[in-house]
Parts: structure tokens; sequence; C-alpha cells
């Protein structure tokens, strides 16, 4: 018989395709409920999974709730951690060497070399890990440690049910529904004893993977309520965002009033650019040791931090304002011009966790009133 691209399975299949993940060596990560939030743990069957746990997303704001005995386990938006930390870590000694006759010795950075098996990221997600490859790997320069970590990963997608009051995928081109970029996508078609998901592969090892699990043949009854899923997430999607014309209105918007008003409100804690599964920028530092050892450190870096635009003798960035206006142009306009993409997939995550509750959706809309020139 042949290899089906696409497929049903059920609790048992899900479970055996994560048994197949974790005997074959791969770290299986997966969405699990840890400190209050839907956050990204090691998985080894379904019952580490979040189920019937769905959240409550606004601006800075976001809670959990449980609704016993529906049984799903995706029927939750993005927690605050994103797939970005595990290619491109927060914090990474990226060179050492020891203390040698003739000189510093070179010495071998030791961590987790396993190969990344991520089971449950959303279709924004992988939209997210196609803009940072374009940055880390696949552009001028590229960052060693994130290439091979991206190549030797499985990424098993689940399309969005029930998106969150910040989620805006529908109006960036992102989710709910997801078309490229994995080795498998589920999509969740059943709740309680009917629980069911529609499964596809997107590569030849997903195909490799949807072959040795347990599944059912798709019918067109299971094909019509994965497209009534995505149709009803689409409809209910909390925000929106007008992306006609919009990188040309807010370059013409340098001078807006509008900035100072947010950045009264803004704290420049940087929160929005640690939680985005977009944000590169990073810093690094050189330590030494009093045994003559070296070692090269990279961390994640904001641009709200101050030190962030120091250029021989002052920042460039003084003000909050200025920083502020860097994060939302560089995100929605001058990104298209230096990569050919938005820098936002839609996720939400810096609204949710803007301590202060700053909306990019309507602080973009309304910087950008009056200026669009759409043809
Ligand atoms: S800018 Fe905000 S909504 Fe857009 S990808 Fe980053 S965190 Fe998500
Ligand atoms: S917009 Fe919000 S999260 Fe971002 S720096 Fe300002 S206060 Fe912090």
């Amino acid at each position: 018989m042949d290899t089906p691209t696409t497929a049903v399975i059920d609790r048992q299949g899900l479970d055996e395709l994560l048994a197949e993940l974790v005997s074959r060596g791969y770290r299986t990560l997966g969405p699990v409920v840890a400190d209050g939030a839907v956050v990204t743990r090691e998985v080894t069957s379904c019952v580490d999974l979040p189920a019937g746990w769905h959240d409550e997303q606004g601006p800075g704001r976001y809670r959990l709730h449980h609704h016993d005995g529906n049984g799903r386990l995706f029927a939750w938006a993005v927690g605050p951690t994103s797939p970005k930390a595990l290619f491109f870590p927060p914090k990474e000694v990226v060179w050492r060497a020891a203390a040698g006759e003739n000189g510093p010795v070179p010495v071998e950075v030791e961590g987790d070399d396993r190969a990344v098996a991520l089971v449950g990221i959303r279709p924004c997600e992988v939209a997210a890990l196609r803009i940072l490859d374009g940055v880390l790997s696949g552009g001028a320069v590229t960052d060693p440690g994130y290439r091979a970590r991206r190549e030797a990963a499985v990424v098993v997608v689940a399309e969005c049910g029930e998106p969150a009051g910040t989620c805006f995928c529908g109006s960036m081109g992102t989710g709910p529904g997801c078309e490229a970029g994995f080795d498998l996508a589920l999509t969740e078609i059943g709740r309680g004893a009917r629980w069911r998901v529609v499964v596809r592969s997107g590569s030849a090892l997903g195909a490799e993977l949807l072959a040795g699990i347990t599944v059912e043949p798709i019918t067109g009854t299971d094909e019509e309520a994965r497209h009534k899923v995505l149709a009803s997430a689409r409809a209910r999607m909390g925000r929106r965002l007008e992306v006609e014309g919009l990188a040309a209105a807010l370059e013409a918007a340098q001078e807006d009033p509008g900035w100072a008003a947010v950045a009264d409100r803004c704290l420049s804690c940087g929160n929005c650019t640690l939680v985005c599964p977009t944000c590169f920028c990073s810093d690094v530092e050189d330590v030494s040791d009093l045994s003559g050892g070296l070692e090269r450190r990279r961390r994640w870096a904001s641009c709200f931090d101050l030190d962030h635009s120091y250029l021989h003798g002052g920042a460039v960035r003084p003000t909050v304002q200025s920083r502020y206006r860097q994060w939302l142009t560089h995100k929605l306009s001058s990104w298209w011009e230096q990569f050919g993409t938005s820098g936002c997939v839609g996720c939400g995550r810096c609204i949710t966790w803007c301590p202060v509750g700053i909306d990019l959706t309507e602080e973009a809309t309304a910087l950008a009133a009056g200026r669009r020139t759409v043809p």
C-alpha cells in the first residue's frame, strides 16, 4: 500500500509519533502547562500535553482556564516561549579557549546537541522560523550554530482552531492554516471521545514518520471538518491589521506626534522584543578568568536598550520615542526593504506580554492613518 500523505490519527497515533521521535534520539519538545502558561518543554506522550486548557489573552493579560472533558490538546494560542530560543539561544558561549604554553588553545563548547523535534508549534511560528532562516542562515551572513540546529530539526505544526484575543496571523498571511515549512501538520477535528487529528506530511521524513504509526484513511467529512476549524479560527481572530500600504505609510510617519504619545506609556522594558519570534538582535562580550581562560558569550539584545544604539560617544536613539519608532518601523516597514518580508507574523505576543498593554496593531493603524497610498 502506498504511504498516505494525509490521514487521521487518534491519541494512540499521536503517542506512537511522540515515541518514535524519542526513540530516534530527538529532544522532543511540545506544549505543556507550566508556570501558569502554555510553554515548550520535553514531552514523551499525550499525557504531557495541555488537554482541556484554553488561554485568554489581551493587551498585558494572559490567563489559562481548564475546560474539563473537552479533551482537546491544542485549543490554545501561542504562549510566551517561541521556537526562536531553541535555535538562537538567549545566552550562548560561542567560543572558548584555555591557556596553553604558547597562548590560548580553543576548547570545545559542550551543550545538548541532540536534534530537536518540535511538536505542536503554530503556523505563525513556522512563518517566524522562515523569516529567521533568511536572516541567520540564508542571507549574507550565516550563524553556523543556528543553521545546524535548524537543519537537524523536525517540525510538527498544529494548525490553529482557537486563536487568542491578540492574534492577527490572518492579516499577515501566516495562519491559522499552514501549507509549507513542516514535516507533519496536525489539525484537531474532534473533542472528548471523538478526539481525532488530521495529519498531513510535508517532507520525505514526515511521510516516513506517518508510515510508521497507526492511521485511519481520511474521509471527505474529515477534510470538511478541517476546513471548518480553520474558517472558524479565521473568523474569530482577535485582532486585525491592514497591511496594504502600511510599510510606506509608517515610513512617511517618522515625525508623527503619535510616537511621543506611545513613548509616554512605553517602559522601554524590551519584553516585546524578547517574546517576539523574529527579533534577532544580539550582543557579545569577551570574558577572561585568572587561569588565562577566555570565553566569547552572546546574548539577546533589544532595540529598547539604550546601549543598543551606542556609537562612538553616545546613543543615537537616546529617547524612548526613538527606540519605539525603531522597533515598530523595523518590524512593519524597513524589514521589507532589508529582507523582502514583513518582520511581524501576527503572533500577538508583544501585545499580550507588554506590561502596559501597548497594542502594535492599534499603534501602527493610528500612525499610518491618512498616509496610505494604496493604488
Ligand atoms: S511584532 Fe509582535 S505580533 Fe509581530 S511577530 Fe513580533 S511579537 Fe508577534
Ligand atoms: S512596548 Fe511594552 S513591552 Fe515593549 S518596551 Fe514598551 S512597555 Fe516594554
